[in-house]
């Protein structure tokens, strides 16, 4: 706003500086104008004098010469030719006010005396007369007459001096003036442009500033949503015209959601700038690299036109993604998924190639990340994140929702020692999904929440069922990490048990490693209200996650539960066989129970057994079933797994 104000001031000054130019430019015209007319009447009057001067000098040597010839006939007529000869000058002055009014009357009465004492002397000297001391009255009156003729010339004269000097003093003002004024004028200018320039190139500086941040992550620095469309159809266009194919990779991250709850927004930051810089590393100067928002990101790599280059390209920006970050002292392993889409082959505008860039992502994820090229059987139905969203809600809300139980036995009695909720959605259409294709999206939207409160509810209604029966089965329950950020989250947990009238040692909260590395003290508070009320927490998925051997000791749980990775292929693959010894005596060194899940074989179990383990769950010992299922397997069928 200042800016204008000083260009405004400097446009009104210079403005203001042009007219006091024009008005000296003028006054000096016109001063020059009337200089010029005052000049030439002085010059005129004293012409006039000057002729007046010459007249009475020719009269006075006429005279001279007619007395000095005693009057002869030719000297009497020059003589009274030549009297009178000034009347018409003085008439002039007369006239045209020439000379003061009084001077020219003490002239011209001086001539007209001086004329009649000639003719006097003449009319004597006609009759004969000659009248002695004549000439000298003529002289005496001659000689005053010329000197105030002379006087008066020497006067204007004079004043014709100091006129003119009075103009050029006059002039030296003006010129001081009008050099003064065209100084400050172009001065004004400079200041005037330079403020208009500064302005202009402020403003073209705000508006670059504004398309920067209309078209840019502020946190990461990348380019956003909308310079990927740009950018998207700025490809397109190039591959229409030349004939130059690309791919569009789409990137989410997995579990940052977790990061985000568990170790605060901040850690959630830095990890998103990390991430950034390393997509920035791992690309060409050709690639654009956005952040669409959240925990997702796109590349557009015009150096991979198809699928096996645009899939190698992934594979390398996965790789260079793995790589622990340290957020906060710690280090947190991060994943993605990612989504190829490729230009022509799986989309001709930027829209589609979005669309099954998206399709192919999120079928990555449902495969634990990776990397997926679109294929039109990925669409099978509506896989659109955001349709499964909404229907989801709604599933909730209409109890689509259903829990499938997995039993745990003890390893050395074989005996069935408690149960695994895992949820399941009874979708209308698709029919009954796992867990996979709706879990990391709940996660996602923070529909989790009233996933994890469904699968509660219908938990603790079994258990409190099956304690009627006569079967008193602890069921674990998972939770996602973000319950531990809650500190309501406790107070939840106790109303529901009360409800459903359930004592807190038949419930097990599952909780994967990653969460409570991040206690910090919040999550540490929430867990240790848990185990104040009774509630048995387990580490799920323990060894996949960031080492917290640390935390174990300064918040023990009940149980860990070694991931199945491991144990599935335990018994091929000496090093996953020495993982699960390690976490056994660990467990058993810490004095915590240790459950093995993915128990696929007899041989995986009896090995178990000669490690130590408590307990095992899988599909050797039984699939997740139904709950009236697993009511019967339970009255029939749990010493079915006998030692074989
Ligand atoms: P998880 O907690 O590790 O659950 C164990 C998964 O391993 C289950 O898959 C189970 O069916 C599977 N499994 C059990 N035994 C075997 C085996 O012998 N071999 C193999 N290959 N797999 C076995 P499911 O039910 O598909 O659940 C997958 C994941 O979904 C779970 O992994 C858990 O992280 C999540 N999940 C399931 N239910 C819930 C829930 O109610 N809330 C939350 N937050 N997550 C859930
Ligand atoms: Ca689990
Ligand atoms: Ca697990």
């Amino acid at each position: 706003m200042e800016a204008p104000a000083t260009a405004r001031s400097a446009i009104a000054g210079t403005a203001v500086g042009i007219v006091i130019l024009a008005i000296s430019a003028t006054m000096a015209s016109s001063g020059t104008v009337d200089t010029t007319d005052e000049v030439r009447r002085v010059q005129t009057v004293t012409q006039k004098l000057n002729g007046i001067s010459v007249q009475i000098n020719a009269e006075d040597a006429a005279l001279r010469q007619y007395l000095t010839t005693k009057g002869t006939e030719y000297r009497r007529a020059h003589l009274a030719e030549t009297l009178g000869g000034a009347r018409a000058n003085l008439d002039w002055l007369e006239e045209n006010n020439g000379i003061d009014r009084a001077e020219l009357d003490a002239i011209r009465g001086s001539y007209e005396n001086y004329n009649r004492i000639v003719l006097d002397i003449m009319s004597h000297a006609e009759s004969g007369v000659v009248v002695q001391g004549y000439d000298d009255l003529a002289s005496m009156t001659f000689a005053p007459l010329r000197d105030n003729v002379l006087r008066i010339g020497d006067i204007h004269q004079r004043e014709l001096t100091e006129y003119l000097q009075e103009v050029n003093r006059r002039a030296d003002v003006l010129q001081g003036i009008a050099v003064a004024t065209v100084g400050i004028v172009v001065a004004l200018f400079a200041v005037c442009a330079s403020v208009l320039v500064g302005y202009q190139r402020r403003a073209e500086r705000q508006a670059a500033s504004r398309l920067h941040e209309a078209t840019h992550d502020p946190l990461t620095g990348l380019g956003n949503r909308a310079k990927l469309h740009h950018e998207l159809d700025a490809a397109v266009r190039l591959g229409q015209a030349a004939d130059e194919p690309f791919s569009l990779l789409l990137i989410d991250l997995d579990r940052f959601k977790e990061v985000n709850d568990t170790l605060g927004h901040h850690a959630g930051d830095e990890l998103l700038v990390e991430v950034a810089q390393r997509l920035n590393q791992a690309c060409r100067a050709d690639d654009v690299v956005v952040r669409l928002g959240g925990d997702e990101f796109a590349l557009i790599l015009p150096t991979a036109p198809d699928h096996p280059e645009a899939v190698a390209a992934g594979e390398r920006i996965l790789a260079d993604l793995r790589r622990p970050i340290r957020l906060g002292g710690l280090l947190v392993d991060i994943d993605a998924s990612i989504g190829v889409a490729s230009y022509p082959r799986d989309g001709h505008d930027g829209a589609e190639l979005l669309q099954h860039a998206d399709v192919a992502m999120y079928a990555a994820k449902r495969r634990h990340g990776g990397v997926t090229g679109y294929d039109p059987s990925l669409d099978g139905g509506d896989t659109s994140r955001l349709t499964l969203q909404s229907e989801l809600r709604q599933g909730i809300g209409r109890g689509e929702l259903v829990v499938f139980y997995q039993p745990k036995v003890d390893v050395s009695t074989r005996l069935p020692c408690g149960a695994e909720a895992l949820v399941r959605w009874q979708h209308p259409v698709r029919g009954l999904l796992g867990p996979d294709t709706f879990i990391p999206l709940a996660e996602d939207s923070g529909l989790i929440d009233l996933v994890t409160a469904a699968v509660l509810d219908q938990a603790l209604a079994q258990i409190s069922e099956w304690t009627g029966l006569g079967h008193e089965l602890p069921v674990s329950v998972n939770i996602p990490a973000r319950s531990l950020t809650d500190d309501a989250f406790p107070a939840v947990i106790a109303e529901a048990l009360a409800r459903h009238g359930v004592p807190p040692r038949l419930l097990t909260l599952e909780i994967t490693e990653s969460a409570v590395i991040a206690d910090l003290s919040r999550a540490g508070k929430v867990l240790a209200r848990l185990r104040e009320q009774g509630v048995n927490i387990s580490i799920d998925d323990f060894g996949t996650g960031y080492s917290s051997i640390a935390h174990l000791r300064d918040m023990p749980p009940h149980e860990l539960k070694i991931d199945r990775s491991f144990v599935m292929r335990m018994c091929e693959n000496t090093r996953d066989e020495t993982i699960v010894r390690a976490v056994v005596d660990l467990a058993r060194n810490l004095r915590l129970r240790v459950v093995a899940e993915g128990v696929e074989t007899e041989s995986a179990l009896r090995t178990l057994g000669e490690l130590g383990c408590h307990e095992a769950q899988g599909y050797h010992i039984s699939r997740p079933l139904p709950a009236a299922e697993l009511t019967a397997w339970l009255a029939g069928s749990a010493m079915a797994i006998t030692r074989a």
